[in-house]
Formats: structure tokens, sequence, C-alpha cells
């Protein structure tokens, strides 16, 4: 799935201060790319993947996923869109403290009502995949730093999304559990024909995204 975004700009407001993150950025990611984001902390790349999620809307401009335009679309649409075809991975894991890995790792087929053998057997081979197979039973604060963002990345591709959007993934991970991670992200997309978007502090990610873009004063430039 494709992603493309026209005239898109962000303004947020707090208070009486107004701050212009984005200033009419137009980029088209194609289906099955890899780009990688960069910038400085605080240039706008989760905002740009936020609004890409439709979690936030823009000050102006369109995004579009595919067929759908997010401006059209109403919440429980996003919802159901997001559910389906989006897989996010974050800095912080964000995995849930209190399930198991395998069930952290069942939650978006649950989302989808996918019957639960079949969820089990899927659940199952997403964490092979990550070289995670009998950690299924453990608790995510019994895992590495390196071993938890892999629940993660299972539990973002468990679903075989169309677009992955990772923020700063590797962020608090050591260089050696960092490039772990990207390589099996990268060969997970590539391998599954996803689109996959990664904001990175890292010059590094050029081995192997397709396209390196910079958030610099609001707007994407070639990185
Ligand atoms: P990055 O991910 O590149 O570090 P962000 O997109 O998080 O950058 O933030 C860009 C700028 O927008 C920052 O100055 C931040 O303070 C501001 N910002 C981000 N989210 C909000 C929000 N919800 N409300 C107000 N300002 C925000
Ligand atoms: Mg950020």
């Amino acid at each position: 799935m494709d992603i493309a975004l026209e005239g898109v700009s962000k303004t947020y407001l707090s208070g009486q201060q107004q701050q212009t993150v984005l200033r009419d950025v137009s980029v088209h990611v194609g289906s099955g790319r890899f780009v990688a984001l960069l910038g400085r902390s605080g240039s706008g790349k989760s905002t740009l993947l936020n609004l890409m999620a439709g979690f936030d809307a823009p000050t102006a401009g369109h995004i579009r996923l595919g067929d759908l335009s997010l401006g059209k679309a109403d919440d429980r649409e996003r919802t159901f869109f997001r559910r389906r075809h989006i897989g996010f991975v974050f800095q912080a894991f964000n995995l849930l403290p209190t399930l198991t890995v395998s069930e952290n790792v069942l939650l978006p087929l649950d989302l989808l009502d996918v019957p639960i053998t079949d969820a089990r057997s899927r659940v199952a081979a997403a964490l092979d995949s990550m070289g995670l197979s009998g950690y299924g039973d453990r608790f995510p604060e019994e895992l590495s730093g390196g071993e938890q963002q892999r629940v993660a990345l299972a539990r973002a591709l468990v679903h075989q999304p169309a677009v992955v959007l990772a923020d700063e993934p590797t962020g608090n991970l050591d260089l050696a559990n960092a490039r772990q991670v990207v390589e099996l992200l990268n060969s997970a997309c590539r391998d599954a024909g996803m689109t996959l978007v990664m904001a990175t502090h890292s010059r590094e990610i050029k081995q192997y995204a397709d396209e390196v873009l910079e958030m610099r004063d609001g707007q994407l430039v070639a990185g």
C-alpha cells in the first residue's frame, strides 16, 4: 500500500503559543518501499508518523493510504483501517506488562476477531520469525530490551499489515540489538511487501532504506 501526503502542514496550539511543525509537506511513499525519516529531536518525525496513522489530523493538506483518504473517513473507519492495515513499533516497546509475550502478540488478531486456533498459530509463527520461540509464556519484564523490542515487532507484524510505521524503534537499544531489530524489520517488511516508514537518529539506516528523508525546518529534504 502506498502513502501520499499533499501540502501537509501541522500547527500545534498550546495556550496562546502556536508552533508550526510541518510546512507544506508533499511526499509519496511507494508500496513496499522502505523510507527512513531522519531529523533532530523535535523536528517533527513523530508528528508526521502520527498523521500518517490518522491519530491526528493535519492543519492543512491531504493524506492518503492506499484507497483511503484519511480526511474523508470518520473515526470509526480510521480505527478499523488502522487495525487491519497498519503496524506500529515504538521506541519504548509499549508491551502490556500484565500480559504474557504471547498475549501481547495476540492483541492485534484479537481486535480483528481472528479465530483463536488460527490466531495462536500465527502468534507462534511471528515469535519464531523473531527468534523468540519458547518465550511465549514469559512476561515482558523478564526479557532484555532487545528481546522486548522483538516481541513488539512480532506484535506489529502478526496481522500482516500493509504499512508499518516505526518511531525510533532502536532508540532504547545498544548497537548490536539496534542492528538486529533494523535487520529483522527490514527483511520481514521486504519479504511480505509491506511499506515501512521508520523515524530514526541513525544515519546507518542508509544501508537498508530505499530512500532517506530528513525533517528540516518543517520540510522534508533528501537526507
Ligand atoms: P520528533 O519526533 O522529531 O522529536 P515531534 O513530532 O515529537 O518531533 O515534535 C515536534 C514539535 O512539536 C516539538 O517541538 C513538540 O514539542 C511539538 N509537539 C509535538 N506534539 C505536540 C502536541 N500534541 N501538542 C503540542 N506540541 C506538540
Ligand atoms: Mg519523536
